[in-house]
């Protein structure tokens, strides 16, 4: 079976056949530095992540450009409301949003540009559009470039909609100098005070759209695979986008796939929940991996509604995976990963990114395992552990990685382990001379410093407990 995927613009599934053979590549759209990055921020880096691994596991070379924003009107006003220069809120931002990606096992794009690193870029661009009857500059001396909605008959191909029927794109201060509502700017006029760049037009800024369709282009090529992005971005961010690049003449992306939106108790993330669901406080309570397999258990494509019970229950799954892991290692050793992963699993994951029919095959081989330990197989144990761990790296969860293990502090595990050893022996000898009440105490205060013990045939075992 081939891979394939829920395309939005054609509105069905599509096979998956790049533009050069072997070869897909990727573009998603990144960070608006503005703020530190949120877990709705960040969903769409693990769900992207996750098709790429899987694209590379498919045997394609993946080239994934992940464009970071680095100035727009938000991040102005945090810099007037700070009193910084605006490229220091952009940059302090950008590396929160580099080292929330890191800590989630999303691996680095093959390059992320900035928006401002490519105006000579977006002036070519510009260039081509007004030459080409697309775009004119505004004529009330604003230094404003727009779109001209009209001269191109698909605007509204991509979200579905009709033109008459749109609003007017209400992205600036001289709508009156618009030949159309609809128009948006591909380039903002200088304002006083504000960062500007000089245009044949006049000196400005960059408007977002523009900026993705020049750096997508410039790294992948006129025409490319996979466009990217969460659903709130299809209007009017990437229908925008595929309109300039395509008056422009260029074949731009094949496929548009989007991420669902995270929501919060039904709604979209309020303010107020806002700090609590920071990536920087949400991993003091779980363990990156954990809040890695929370965001990749879902569909990509499903709406996820975030709870902090929705949370514990996917770190205590992914506590379920990593306990089999770790008892079959004790009973039969390492186990390396199996060079395939089984077919149930490739196919939910050809299946338009299925991670949830994915995951049920990865926890059949768990209940399974449990049961082959239990009865003291250890081949099929073993057996079971290798396509386990070829799974879970797929997805970017191997415990055993060299990404997670080394995040554990392998080192410190073993000071642990000698220290819990020394209070399970005196555990031990409690219980034989029938001191329960002192056997109990020393277990209650092992589980108050977040060890829990179980007992077993082998004896009694223990790992950490978190949150
Ligand atoms: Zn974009």
């Amino acid at each position: 079976m081939s891979l394939r995927f829920y395309d939005t613009r054609a509105r069905q599934v599509r096979e998956f056949t790049p533009l050069h053979e072997g070869c897909a590549s990727l573009y998603l759209c990144g960070a608006t530095v503005q703020a530190p990055p949120h877990i709705g921020h960040i969903r769409s880096g693990v769900n992207f992540d996750v098709l790429r691994r899987w694209m590379s596991y498919r045997g394609y070379s993946v080239t994934l450009c992940r464009n970071v924003t680095d100035i727009d009107d938000k991040i102005l006003r945090v810099a007037a409301d700070q009193g910084v220069q605006w490229w220091a809120v952009s940059d302090r931002n950008q590396r929160a949003f580099t080292a929330a990606y890191d800590a989630l096992g999303c691996l680095p794009p093959t390059v992320e540009p900035r928006a401002t690193g490519h105006v000579p870029e977006m002036i070519a661009l510009m260039r081509r559009l007004i030459d080409r009857g697309h775009a004119y500059a505004a004529e009330d001396g604003s230094g404003d470039v727009y779109f001209d909605v009209m001269s191109y008959p698909e605007y509204g191909a991509l979200s579905g909609q009709r033109v008459d029927h749109m609003l007017g794109a209400g992205d600036t201060d001289s709508e009156s100098a618009k030949r159309d509502p609809r128009d948006f700017a591909l380039w903002k006029g200088a304002k006083p005070g504000e960062p500007s760049w000089e245009t044949p037009w006049g000196s400005g800024r960059p408007g977002w759209h523009l900026e993705c369709s020049a750096m997508s282009t410039k790294y992948l090529g006129s025409a490319f695979d996979v466009h990217g992005g969460g659903l709130d971005l299809v209007f009017p961010h990437h229908e925008n986008e595929l309109a300039q690049s395509r008056a422009a003449g260029d074949g731009f992306a094949r496929y548009w796939m989007h991420n669902g939106l995270l929501i919060t108790g039904g709604e979209k993330m309020s303010k107020s929940l806002g700090n609590s669901l920071l990536i920087s406080e949400m991993v003091r309570r779980v363990r990156p991996v954990e809040l890695r397999y929370y965001l990749a258990q879902a569909h990509y494509r499903s709406v996820l509604d975030y709870s902090e019970e929705a949370l514990g229950e996917a770190a205590a799954a992914y506590q379920r995976v990593e306990g089999f892991l770790t008892r079959a290692a004790e009973l039969v050793g390492p186990v390396e990963p199996a060079a395939r992963v089984p077919d149930a699993f490739a196919s939910a994951l050809d299946d338009d990114l299925g991670t949830a029919q994915a995951l049920a095959v990865v926890h059949g081989h768990v209940r399974e395992g449990n049961g082959a330990l239990g009865e003291g197989r250890k081949e099929r144990a073993a057996e079971l552990a290798a396509e386990l761990r070829a799974m879970l790296g797929v997805l970017g969860l191997d415990p055993a990685s060299g990404q997670w293990a080394a995040g554990d502090g392998q080192g410190l595990r073993d000071v642990v382990d000698a220290l819990v050893s020394v209070a399970l022996e005196q555990r031990q000898a409690a219980r034989q001379r029938k001191d329960y009440a002192a056997a109990d105490a020393i277990r209650d205060r092992l589980a108050e410093a977040g060890v829990a013990v179980e007992d077993t045939p082998q004896g009694p075992r223990w790992e950490l407990r978190r949150g």
